[in-house]
């Protein structure tokens, strides 16, 4: 388990409460608010709780996970907001405090507090009644770090919040809660695996479709809070080690096999036949790509368009989706990956690869289904399961066969 020393103040106060139905532990530091979040204590501590003062064991703090989500990163500085934002140092010292708008930006392996103050590299910062780094909002405390003249923002948030917030951005809220309690599940074992393999020292996931979604915990609808709760600690496994819980918006008619995406076979990832997600707005797609845009992907891959471009098919996967595109002009041939042309053309464009290109008048007609790379769980055709009334384990089972839910540890 991962956890900063200075957020086991809140989580010790609380750890006496282990076991009662759909509780989080407090966030520490952060007084009470009237936002809707996931199930906050009225009694948690106030800011004046010195961070650092108690530390818990693991064992101490056990049924509370925590994941560290990278919220900012690339740049030299963050604004950050909140009517009264304080700052400690890795020690649990209070170092700086201001009210409305701090900006923190990174010196080398420095922080600079406000254009003014030079700290530390590492800063703890909370705000009340709530911190706004850049666009998002967070409950508890964020790490900064400032790193060659960048400065990293990572959030550490319980992960049934951050299962809750990333299902709300992953997610309709008009879906059926057996669907939503399945790809939460799905959401969950993501997280919990790539909390196991770090992808950086500061850090367990990115906040952004290199991992998963995570805009902040604000604006997370009930549904999603109450799909997360009633699975709580729960994960897909198989053969006892974690699932790559890969899912996906509508497949199309058939999901696809990870060996054909990935390069790599994986058992419970093998393509399924689903008609569930044909009601999905996206199950039959048509993109007009301009003779235009043509040329600017054409260029974009490497082949100089002249008037006699060319755009096709030549290789499919066993689930019928393109593997292969050529492009062709002027005596230049070139065959790529038909991920790199969809890269190329724009994934809201060309939004699967189960397509057909087809010349026609002033460009091409490009004609599909479904949505996303099209491996493991269908979303649309989960909602449709749970609308024929299969619950979540069967959802679940559906798009990883052989697999189990299990508790979260073992
Ligand atoms: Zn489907």
């Amino acid at each position: 388990m991962k956890f900063l020393p200075l957020f086991t103040v809140g989580i010790l106060l609380f750890a006496g409460c282990a076991g009662a139905p759909s509780r989080e532990a407090a966030y520490p530091g952060a007084p009470p608010s009237s936002r809707p979040s996931t199930g906050r204590s009225p009694t948690q501590p106030g800011s004046t709780a010195r961070p650092g003062a108690v530390v818990a064991s693991p064992s101490e703090v056990r049924g509370t996970r925590f994941i560290r989500v990278l919220i900012s990163g690339g740049t030299p500085d963050v604004v950050l907001g909140g009517e009264t934002i304080r700052a400690w140092g890795p020690d649990g010292r209070l170092v700086a405090e201001a009210a409305g708008r701090v900006t923190l930006g990174a010196v080398g392996e420095r922080i600079r507090w406000n254009g003014s103050r030079l700290l530390g590299d590492t800063l703890d910062v909370a705000g009340a009644p709530d911190l706004r780094v850049g666009n998002r909002y967070v409950v508890g405390r964020v790490r900064f770090l400032a790193r060659k003249g960048e400065m990293l923002a990572v959030a550490v948030v319980p992960l049934e919040s951050y299962v809750a917030a990333v299902l709300s951005r992953e997610a309709p809220a008009r879906f059926q809660p057996e669907a939503l309690a399945a790809i939460a599940v799905a959401v969950r074992t993501y997280a919990v695996g790539a909390a196991a393999k770090p992808r950086d020292p500061a850090y367990d996931v990115a906040g952004s479709v290199e991992d998963q979604v995570f805009d902040g915990m604000d604006g997370v609808a009930a549904v999603f809070r109450e799909a997360t709760d009633r699975t709580r600690g729960l994960v897909v496994r198989y053969r006892g080690e974690l699932a790559r819980t890969v899912y996906h918006s509508t497949c199309g008619g058939r999901t696809e096999d990870a060996g054909s995406v990935w390069g790599k076979d994986i058992p419970y990832l093998r393509s399924q036949f689903c008609d569930d997600c044909a009601d999905s707005p996206v199950y039959r797609w048509e993109y007009r790509m301009s003779g235009t845009e043509g040329r600017r992907v054409a260029t974009a891959l490497g082949v100089p368009p002249g008037t006699d471009l060319s755009i096709a098919v030549t290789g499919r996967t066993p689930t019928g989706r393109a593997s292969r595109v050529r492009i062709s002009s002027g005596g230049v041939s070139m065959e790529v990956q038909a991920a790199e042309f969809r890269k190329a053309a724009g994934y809201a464009n060309v939004r699967s690869l189960k397509m057909e290109i087809v010349p026609v008048a002033g460009g091409w007609r490009v004609t599909g289904e479904g949505w996303g790379h099209g491996v493991g769980l269908c979303q649309f055709g989960a909602n449709g399961m749970a609308r024929r009334g299969a619950g979540f384990r069967e959802i679940l089972l559906r798009y990883y066969p052989g697999t189990e839910i299990t508790g979260e540890t073992p």
